[in-house]
């Protein structure tokens, strides 16, 4: 990587930035490309980079209606951890691991991944008894999870309250391995990598509909920069994948709704391991700024509004200073919201779509910026090999035809 003195920094700065050299092109569409990728959020540019990168497939268009990365991998609180139950889930996101764990050395680009380790809290028996089932599965598969009684909890969350609060804590589950990785730059860093293998990467281009020949196989999109002309399309585009999907043609089975999240003040290092309760659904993290960094669940209808409403707002706030009473003194910074693509079985949908040439990406919920690494990856290898890898194979959209759900809602006790 390119290294600057802080004179040049300043240089540069009074010279209006002319000389940078641009992290990657601002090239106008071609008329033609081998693959379209709609969506130029991480889980698009990473499959864009993977096309490129492992099967030297570069004519290639990343289109962006709005800036990369200003979507839901912009909005989210970054946490990254393979905790899952269902061993189909518990493949894919630690496969997602395993490529975050080598991706700065890849992109040569520092995501700033931060493995911290992360505690869930149990306040019930229910709760214990889930997480000693959940470890169970993890640890047949060969995934670090640890069972943790209340004294350890206390050891590495000093400041959470334990005990004669209405949610006592009982014991807790532990991931060495979890952590949190700047959002922007798993975006950036993807883009950097797929251009400089030769992909065009277009921002404000907003892609408005689909134009299908007489065998009903995708030919062309329709943009606000004109007609692109392809015969493979990934829809990666999250909260907005029923919108394009009816676009397209064919109903999915996802609802768009929001998920906010919020940042406190900059305070000095208080929380060097990401929390969450699975009493309250809040979760928590310190970020490297020294903003704590929080969110809970869903709000509670749907919408395409990035905002977010005010009853959940309450309860998340009231949960963490439930939970760390000292948060309570810290000032709020900034709150924000995503629009999020929710599905029955919380898990998300990776493959063929009832239009030919045309694959989907979606589905991820709460919780797909620590898989942005194996979702990009795996619909690279779909695209190239016209085969779902075996990882991918059960998150197809046929599992609403057999009923073979993977349900983690019902299975590891969270949604994301
Ligand atoms: P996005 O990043 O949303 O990208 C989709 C892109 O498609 C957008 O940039 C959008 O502008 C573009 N687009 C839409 N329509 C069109 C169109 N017609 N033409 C062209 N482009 C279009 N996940 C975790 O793993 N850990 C977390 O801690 C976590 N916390 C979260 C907190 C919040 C508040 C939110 C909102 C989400 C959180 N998530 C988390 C979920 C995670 O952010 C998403 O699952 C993930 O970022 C999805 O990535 P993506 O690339 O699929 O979608």
């Amino acid at each position: 990587m390119q290294r600057y003195s802080g004179w040049r920094v300043l240089r540069e700065g009074l010279a209006g930035n002319r000389n940078w050299q641009p992290a990657w092109r601002s090239p106008s569409p071609k008329p033609r490309y081998d693959v379209v990728i709609i969506g130029g959020g991480g889980h698009g540019l990473a499959t864009a980079y993977y096309l490129a990168k492992n099967h030297n497939i570069t004519n290639v268009a990343v289109l962006e209606r709005g800036w990369i990365g200003g979507g839901n991998t912009g909005r989210n609180t970054t946490v990254i951890r393979s905790n899952y139950f269902y061993p189909e889930s518990i493949a894919l996101f630690q496969h997602s691991i395993d490529l975050y764990e080598n991706l700065s050395k890849e992109l040569n680009y520092n995501i700033m991944f931060s493995q911290r380790g992360l505690v869930s809290t149990g306040h019930t028996r229910h709760d214990m008894e889930l997480m000693a089932r959940w470890a169970g599965v993890m640890q047949a598969h060969g995934v670090d999870a640890d069972l943790i009684d209340v004294a350890e909890v206390k050891r590495r969350l000093p400041r959470l309250v334990t005990e004669h609060v209405h949610l006592p804590v009982l014991g807790g589950f532990a991931q060495k391995r979890a952590g949190t990785a700047r959002h922007d730059a798993v975006a950036w860093g993807y883009a950097r990598g797929a251009d400089a293998l030769g992909v065009d990467i277009i921002q404000n281009c907003e892609v408005q509909a689909f134009v299908k020949n007489s065998a009903g196989r995708v030919t062309s999109v329709k943009t606000n920069l004109g007609e692109i002309g392809t015969d493979t399309i990934v829809l990666s585009v999250a909260g907005n994948s029923s919108v394009l999907a009816k676009a397209a043609g064919f109903d999915l089975p996802v609802t768009s709704m929001t998920l906010q999240a919020f940042v406190s003040e900059p305070l000095k290092p208080v929380l060097d391991t990401i929390f969450l309760s699975l009493a309250t659904g809040l979760y928590v993290s310190q970020s490297d700024k020294g903003g704590l960094v929080f969110g809970g669940g869903l709000d509670i209808y749907n919408s395409y509004g990035q905002r977010g409403g005010f009853p959940v707002a309450q309860q998340v706030i009231g949960a963490l200073t439930e939970h760390f009473p000292s948060f309570g003194r810290v000032r709020l910074l900034r709150q924000w919201g995503g629009t999020v693509d929710i599905v029955h079985d919380s898990s998300p949908i990776l493959g063929h779509t009832p239009v030919p040439g045309l694959l989907i990406n979606c589905g991820w919920g709460t919780g797909g910026f620590k898989a942005i690494p194996a979702g990009g990856w795996l619909m690279a290898y779909h695209v190239a090999t016209g085969q779902p890898h075996q990882i991918a194979a059960p998150f197809g959209l046929s599992r609403f035809e057999t009923g073979r759900f993977i349900d983690e809602a019902a299975g590891a006790g969270i949604a994301h």
